[in-house]
């Protein structure tokens, strides 16, 4: 069997396992050791070091799931943007990034970039012209991330690629809401893909973990500054995310599929204004989306009705949970105007397109018949009298 040919659940479930030769165990061993030989060996092993068994074994099942010769597993995915960008990027350089982008990233722009010299630009919007637009002299990177959080907006992943290439610039994308089940980038041109891996290569919200995945060559230059700034994974979380991730698929398709469905449905809802989800025709993506992504992944945002509380509605819901974290198999809720984006004023969120009754969907695995029927308990009690 060729390797390149394998199923993406193949993958999934088998590329890179750790083989058990002396016990014939059926799933990859744990190595604990942070102490290696290094006589008569030629690769030093050290966890910082990114090469323990278990972390090199799960590099290799990110890199054949993205389609990249190669790939790192950090302690977070925060540790994963900030190494890959800081490997890029230095004193005099600039770099461009979309508008719309994960909170954690833009704050780490936002409050550290000055202190390091590196000088950035926002785009406008996602239209390319704005890409265009940002690019300087200096430029060394463009970074986006599709769909965007909180309202699944689609950056033209080939468009943006193609520019960067025609300037000489590094392209990176934040893969993490649509995961390498629903969308390959380095098949689009981009250079370096990186995830939260607590997300869907988790999938339980129980891990906290990032990952890179890019040319072996691009990978070598940033483990240079990773390993200098120490972001690794523990073996156990490694260990744990390897078993995770031998769901992924079915678990992404399974939410793809809720999600398309509870779009639709709630796209007709009486006390839904308006619905944000790559996959409805009504949204202003949709072609792009279909152009570049093989389903519409989990994530979905909603709007209630003014005549609705949404308080009131997250402290009536019963099976869904209100939560701040996204991607797992259950399906979790939250309000960007209570969260993520709390510290805006109403104008500031008014025009990002954030609405007080805006709700951020995190679908899951639950059967759609049980999650409609809690979301319309939970919309009943929460009408305002
Ligand atoms: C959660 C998230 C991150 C940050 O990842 P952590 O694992 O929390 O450090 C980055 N990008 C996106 C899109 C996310 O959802």
């Amino acid at each position: 069997m060729k390797k390149k040919n394998l199923g993406l659940n193949t993958v999934c479930t088998h590329t890179g396992e750790v083989k058990d030769t002396q016990f014939k165990g059926a799933v990859s061993p744990i190595y604990l050791s942070s102490s290696y030989a290094f006589e008569d060996i030629d690769e030093k092993r050290y966890p910082r070091y990114f090469n323990t068994p278990n972390q090199q074994a799960l590099c290799k099942k990110v890199a054949a799931l993205e389609h990249t010769e190669d790939a790192l597993i950090f302690g977070s995915g925060m540790a994963a943007i900030s190494t890959s960008l800081l490997a890029f990027l230095h004193k005099g350089d600039h770099i461009v990034l979309q508008n719309a982008l994960y909170g954690g990233t833009m704050n780490l722009v936002l409050e550290e970039f000055d202190k390091y010299g590196i000088e950035y630009t926002f785009t406008e919007s996602l239209d390319i012209k704005d890409f265009k637009k940002a690019i300087q002299k200096n430029t060394k990177v463009i970074y986006i991330e599709t769909p965007s959080n909180p309202l699944l907006k689609v950056t033209d992943i080939r468009k943006v690629a193609k520019l960067a290439k025609k300037h000489k610039l590094i392209t990176m994308i934040d893969n993490t809401f649509a995961s390498p089940v629903n969308q390959l980038p380095a098949t689009l041109g981009i250079d370096i893909i990186i995830h939260s891996a607590t997300k869907y290569f988790g999938g339980h919200s129980d891990i906290l973990a990032g990952a890179v995945a890019a040319s072996a060559e691009h990978i070598n230059h940033i483990f240079q500054l990773a390993k200098n700034l120490g972001g690794s994974l523990s073996d156990f979380t490694v260990w744990m995310l390897e078993r995770s991730m031998k769901t992924m698929g079915i678990r992404v398709k399974a939410q793809n599929k809720n999600a398309l469905k509870l779009a639709n449905y709630l796209e007709k809802h009486e006390a839904v204004s308006k619905v944000y989800y790559p996959g409805l025709k009504s949204h202003e993506d949709y072609e792009l989306a279909k152009s570049q992504m093989a389903g519409f992944g989990g994530m979905m945002s909603f709007e209630l009705k003014d005549e609705y509380n949404v308080s009131k509605f997250f402290k009536s819901l019963k099976l869904i949970k209100p939560s701040m974290s996204l991607a797992g198999v259950e399906s979790t809720v939250l309000s960007p105007t209570q969260t993520s984006h709390a510290l805006l004023t109403p104008e500031e969120r008014k025009k990002q397109g954030i609405a007080d009754g805006l709700i951020r969907f995190s679908v899951g695995i639950e059967d759609k018949k049980d999650i409609i029927a809690d979301l319309n308990q939970a919309i009943k009690k929460a009408k305002k009298k």
